[in-house]
């Protein structure tokens, strides 16, 4: 077998920036409960190592920002990478939180676009995942964002002849953006475009978009990290006959691979380095050490 780590790995500015505000919160609030409203990043690994340092990441699908926001009685609250609405902010100081705000620069200026474009008179066209919480913060800026997921929801749209700014989230597929921006220019020739794709997630993409004789793809990741499923979307488009998604080196136990097979390994922009640098030893060595995720190497490493 032959094995390549596919660069860049390890964590994106964006995510290095928020873990250092965690940090920082527990150092400068010693005696106060530290609280982060939904996943500071998308990996569940980190959430169980910050747990470890008394760090409550609150996160419930059935509740929404503002309400688990509501729960919190006192001490400082975290909020994630992925941005967060002005309303559920202001909440969280009215009720005399300490808060930090943890929102990647990439996404602040991507909320910066659409303020002032909004601001001109434009209606924006928001191309994200459904549900997922940078779009949400997104589109909580104003009634006149709508998300676009698809080229069916270019299709549904009304006419207009009127101003158009289309952006993006900044993990999104670029192969599937510039097919949805080339069909919202088909429909409306004025749309201007911000595509807000970030130099991180564009890497990793290229990265694996321009690998060449490779049979196995894997990419290390959490299931919930756009960023990591992009990945291994883009390795499918590209050719690779066998993509695997996995969150440890525990995941390839019964994995067979055959004696001759060219492996990437990638990882996401939210994946702990030691993930994919266990998953690799383990794969040149079959060595179980390499199947422990060990929690307090992952507290060291963040
Ligand atoms: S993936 Fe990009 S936008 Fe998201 S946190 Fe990292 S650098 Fe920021």
């Amino acid at each position: 077998m032959q094995i390549c780590e596919v660069k860049p790995s390890g964590y994106c500015k964006g995510v290095g920036y928020a873990l250092a505000m965690v940090k920082k919160a527990v150092r400068d609030y010693p005696d106060q409960p530290v609280y982060i409203v939904g996943m500071l990043v998308h990996n569940r690994y980190i959430v169980e190592a910050l747990k470890s340092r008394n760090v409550i990441t609150l996160d419930d699908s059935h509740k929404s920002k503002m309400e688990l926001v509501g729960s919190i009685e006192s001490g400082v609250v975290v909020f994630t990478a992925h941005g967060i609405a002005d309303d559920v902010k202001q909440r969280a100081l009215d009720k005399g939180l300490t808060v930090v705000d943890a929102t990647c620069e990439f996404v602040r200026k991507t909320h910066q676009i659409i303020r002032d474009f909004l601001n001109r008179g434009y209606q924006i066209l928001y191309i994200g995942k459904n549900h997922h919480p940078e779009s949400e913060a997104a589109l909580s800026i104003d009634d006149r964002i709508t998300l676009i997921t698809d080229i069916n929801d270019v299709d549904r749209l009304n006419d207009t002849s009127g101003k158009i700014l289309v952006t993006t989230q900044t993990t999104m597929s670029i192969n599937d953006t510039a097919d949805i921006i080339d069909h919202i220019k088909k429909r409306f020739p004025q749309a201007e475009i911000a595509e807000e794709i970030c130099d991180a997630t564009r890497r990793r993409q290229n990265a694996v978009r321009n690998l060449k004789d490779i049979d196995v793809l894997i990419v290390v990741g959490d299931p919930k990290s756009n960023n990591t499923l992009q990945l291994a979307r883009m390795g499918s488009s590209a050719g690779i006959k066998k993509v695997l998604r996995i969150e440890t080196a525990r995941d390839l136990v019964n994995t067979e691979f055959n004696e001759n097979d060219r492996i990437a390994v990638a990882s996401g922009a939210s994946t702990p380095k030691v993930l994919l640098d266990n998953v690799i030893s383990y794969l040149q060595s079959h060595d179980p050490v390499y199947l422990q995720t060990d929690l307090e190497t992952i507290v060291s490493f963040l």
